[in-house]
This record gives structure tokens, C-alpha cells and sequence, in this order.
């Protein structure tokens, strides 16, 4: 690898990785990010046109201003956001290189890509969880109708929609196809709504489901998928319905083959918690900080954007300190 060798490699350019590039940067120590997709890459997969839940103060890195057009930012002035605090920083970025493994020891780690290999003294893992979708496990899941992500509802005019999920990216999801002429039909696995959509998405997607403009089955288990039908499983027995699309939005968990291959541990607690120590978030491999969403595990609301982007400053502090001696 050319330049000078880092004395940290950040794993994910997304906004916590970038929040810790800055912060390691800002502490005097020589650092490289690394990321397997584009800057950002989560959010470049968001939906286009998704307004953020958060007030743009509480998506800022590296104290750099937000300002956005309204209340809550787009995805796409996110993108431009992040795209120059990236540049204004002067980051060293690495795109398109997939981390795969560690190797050595605190002081003399060997990051192994599929690119080389990059010698550094620390490492921060900030790899997210967006890029792995919890399956339903059922047949005909991997037809090219099934989707594990909402981009846009403009596909989707006119035809028979599944929304798999009860939460926000489930309930925006039916409202935008609905909105877009889509016959859309919500299979819901627990009694009711998730509680965990957001107030002012709720009661929209409560009077269409009310007024029968979109369909929701609760208590319903999706078990087979097939070219123009989706049957599933109810209290009353199996149901088959006709169907042209099935978006899964049934979240996503970490890439724990990912952890296991850079050594890090993970607890058995049910969010399954990549171990780390919460002060100074250092994992069970000395010399491997985990930073934002990926520290929660399965619990992937635990940590965002918002209170994600406050690791970086501590576990900056706490590498510099160490380098230091
Ligand atoms: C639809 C949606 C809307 C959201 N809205 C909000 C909001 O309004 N406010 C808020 O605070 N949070 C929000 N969140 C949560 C939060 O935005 C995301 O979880 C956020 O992207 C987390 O940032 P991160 O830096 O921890 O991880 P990510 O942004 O996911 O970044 C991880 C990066 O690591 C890279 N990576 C992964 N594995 C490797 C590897 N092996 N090698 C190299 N690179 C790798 C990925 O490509 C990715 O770029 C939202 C999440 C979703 C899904």
C-alpha cells in the first residue's frame, strides 16, 4: 500500500467511521478509512428522497454545520453533507476495498483486504449492519421479486405489493406504494403495529389500514413465496394471495462472520453484542475499537447516527493516549 502507514484504519466510511476518521485525525494520529462500497454507503441505499427521522443539528460530524433546505434533512443532502466534511477534512479514503480479516497484534495489525494488506497500529471497526437483511427463511425467498430494500415506489404502480414488517422503513414503505397506485397488503407477524414507528408516520398508515385504502393482516406468518402469489399463516389457516412484489423489510443484523474473522467476540445475550467495553469501546482483541450502529448487535436500534457519532471523540482519546505511552 502506498504512503505513509497508518498508526489507525478505520473500517466503514459511513457517518460514525468518517465521525472517528475526523476525531483520530484531530488527535494527531496518522489515519485511513476503508470501505467496501462508496462513501457513506448505507445511505446511499437508503430510499431515494427519505427524509431522516433526525434534525440535521443531530447528524453532524466533526462540528461542521448542517444546514439543510427544512426540518429534517433528505437522503440526498446527507450525502452531499457527508461528501464534504469527507473533503474538507482531507480524509484518506479507501473505496471499494472490502476489509476481510485481521491479522498480528496491538501495535503490528495486518488489515487483509481484497485489495492488499494495510499495516497499522489500531483498528476501529464502524461496519454498520445495513448490508445484511434478516431473512424470513421461507421458500421462494430468493426470486428476483423479493426485495430486502425499498428504493422508490414508482415500480411498483398498479401491481399487488407485500410488505413484510410493522416498523418505520415497513410503514413508509406501504404508504409511498400506496401513494404511488400500488394494491398494497401489509403481513404483520406480531398483533399490531410496531410501537416504534414514529409519531408522525403512525396515524397516516393507522387511517389507511382503517379506511381499507392499504390491507393489513396481523398475526401473520409468511410461509412459502412464489412467482404470483405469497401464502402465509394466520390463527384462522393458510392463505395464498395473488402478488407481482414482496419487499422484506424485516431489518438487518451485523456481519458477525465479519467480527469472527477480526477476532472480535461476541456475548450470548439475545442482541447477541459484539463484546466491547463500554467506556472505552475496545473490544475483546486489544487494539480493536468497535464504534456506532455495529456496537449493538442485533439490538440495531440501540445505537444511530445521533449517539453513534459520540464514540469517535473517546475512542480517539483513548488511541491517542495510548500511542502516546
Ligand atoms: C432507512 C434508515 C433511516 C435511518 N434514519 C436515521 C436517522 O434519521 N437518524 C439517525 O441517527 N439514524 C438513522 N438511521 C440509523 C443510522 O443512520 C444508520 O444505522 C447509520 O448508517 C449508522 O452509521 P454507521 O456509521 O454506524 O454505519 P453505516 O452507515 O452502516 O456504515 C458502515 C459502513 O461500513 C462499510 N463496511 C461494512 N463491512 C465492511 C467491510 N468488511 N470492509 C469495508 N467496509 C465495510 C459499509 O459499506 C458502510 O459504508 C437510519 C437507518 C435506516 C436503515
Amino acid at each position: 500500500m502506498t504512503g505513509s502507514l497508518p498508526d489507525v484504519v478505520v473500517v466503514g466510511a459511513g457517518p460514525v467511521g468518517l465521525a472517528c476518521a475526523i476525531e483520530c485525525g484531530r488527535s494527531g494520529l496518522r489515519t485511513r478509512g476503508i470501505d467496501k462500497g462508496a462513501l457513506v454507503n448505507s445511505l446511499v441505499g437508503y430510499p431515494t428522497g427519505m427524509e431522516f427521522f433526525s434534525t440535521p443539528d443531530l447528524l453532524e460530524i466533526g462540528g461542521h454545520p448542517f444546514p439543510t433546505r427544512h426540518y429534517k434533512p433528505l437522503r440526498e443532502e446527507a450525502l452531499d453533507y457527508y461528501r464534504k466534511v469527507a473533503t474538507a477534512e482531507h480524509l484518506d479514503l479507501s473505496l471499494y476495498e472490502r476489509v476481510e480479516r485481521l491479522e498480528g497484534s496491538e501495535g503490528a495489525f495486518d488489515v487483509v483486504t481484497d485489495r492488499g494488506r494495510h499495516r497499522t497500529g489500531r483498528v476501529i471497526v464502524a461496519t454498520g449492519f445495513f448490508d445484511h437483511p434478516m431473512a424470513l427463511g421461507v421458500p421462494g425467498e430468493d426470486l428476483p421479486k423479493v426485495s430486502h430494500y425499498f428504493k422508490e415506489a414508482f415500480p411498483y404502480t398498479g401491481q399487488d405489493v407485500v410488505i413484510v414488517g410493522a416498523k418505520n422503513s415497513a410503514a413508509k414503505a406501504a404508504l409511498q406504494c400506496y401513494r404511488h397506485g400500488a394494491r398494497v397488503t401489509m403481513l404483520v407477524r406480531s398483533p399490531a403495529l410496531s410501537e416504534k414507528i414514529k409519531y408522525w408516520i403512525r396515524p397516516d398508515l393507522e387511517n389507511r389500514i382503517a379506511e381499507g385504502s392499504i390491507s393489513a393482516v396481523f398475526g401473520a406468518t409468511v410461509t412459502s413465496i412464489a412467482d404470483d402469489t405469497v401464502t402465509f399463516r394466520t390463527v384462522d389457516g393458510e392463505r395464498t394471495i395473488p402478488n407481482d412484489w414482496v419487499l422484506a423489510m424485516t431489518g438487518y443484523r451485523p456481519d458477525y462472520g465479519f467480527l469472527s474473522a477480526m477476532g472480535i467476540g461476541v456475548g450470548d445475550d439475545d442482541a447477541r453484542t459484539p463484546v466491547h467495553d463500554p467506556a472505552s469501546f475496545e473490544s475483546d482483541r486489544a487494539g480493536v475499537f468497535l464504534a456506532g450502529t455495529v456496537c449493538g448487535g442485533l439490538a440495531t436500534s440501540r445505537w444511530f447516527i445521533e449517539n453513534g457519532r459520540h464514540h469517535a471523540k473517546m475512542i480517539a482519546a483513548g488511541i491517542a493516549a495510548r500511542v502516546r505511552g
